[in-house]
């Protein structure tokens, strides 16, 4: 047995037994870590609230190589990032980060870029720095270069012209092509030049900063919002459809001044 610290976010906190909590963490030594927080439930619990959702703490875990569940003996919160849930927007999209996350990152496969991408991503959720939603796909999109499965939209593969009336995407190749170019095999969509414009600006190293400047339309927005959980989806077998998410859908809304408060009441994280 030996002791472990480590830089981390807090993706998940379960109750465990009578006062227990199992927490997943994401952390920049070692990935995705599942570890037992004993005595963690309840206002004066140990650790308090520093083991919430969508945190940044440090966490010392004893770990047993053997153990699938490690043991937190010690956490300090070191980014509450409280601002992120004032706003309905952010906190569903930033909780949509985090469960993304969870679902493509597994034990023994960890990453310090993943994980400075979702310091990066959920930092700006916390500052408020641009459209909720399109920080949602430039996410999506980084994190699709990082795991292998880059999207590649600059240009049709075939013949290297401009897509701006849109074309063909392959999820196969995770290129575009144009009209005369696409070669009707493997799973594929087509994609509107607006949407392929969009991609491109979010996929940019200032894909953030692009998600202060942009307002695609609705369409545009749901195009790109399908096409980017497919590609992920295809790549990883792994089912994205989002329980952060499912609200926002439901809605059929991406405007928060379209969202009557009213709704929203009782909506967890
Ligand atoms: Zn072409």
């Amino acid at each position: 047995m030996s002791l472990l610290t480590l830089d981390a976010v807090t993706l998940r906190s379960q109750h465990y037994r009578e006062t227990s909590r199992i927490v997943t963490f994401y952390s920049r030594q070692r990935g995705l870590v599942k570890a037992v927080a004993k005595g963690a439930r309840g206002k004066r619990g140990r650790f308090a609230s520093t083991l919430e959702p969508m945190q940044r703490v440090r966490v010392t875990l004893s770990i047993r190589e053997s153990r699938e569940l490690q043991t937190v003996t010690q956490a300090d919160l070191l980014q509450p990032f409280a601002r992120i849930r004032e706003d309905l927007f952010r906190s569903t999209y930033a909780q949509a980060v985090i469960e993304l996350v969870g679902r493509l990152m597994w034990q023994e496969n960890s990453s310090e870029d993943v994980y400075d991408l979702l310091l990066n991503v959920l930092q700006a959720y916390e500052e408020g720095l641009g459209d909720s939603q399109l920080l949602f796909f430039a996410f999506q999109i980084h994190m699709a270069a990082l795991l292998g499965y880059a999207v590649h939209l600059e240009r049709c593969a075939g013949c290297g012209s401009a897509l701006g009336g849109g074309g063909t995407f392959s999820f196969p190749q995770g290129t575009v092509f144009c009209r005369r170019c696409y070669p009707g095999e493997g799973a594929a969509t087509s994609i509107s030049g607006e949407a392929v414009e969009l991609a491109i600006q979010l996929g940019r190293r200032q894909g953030v900063a692009a998600a202060s400047v942009l307002s695609p339309s609705r369409e545009v927005r749901q195009q790109t919002a399908r096409l980017l959980r497919h590609h992920l989806e295809y790549h990883t077998e792994t089912d994205l459809a989002l329980r952060a998410l499912r609200l926002a859908e439901s809605l059929g809304s991406y405007n928060p001044n379209e969202l009557p408060s009213a709704d929203l009441k009782g909506v967890k994280n």
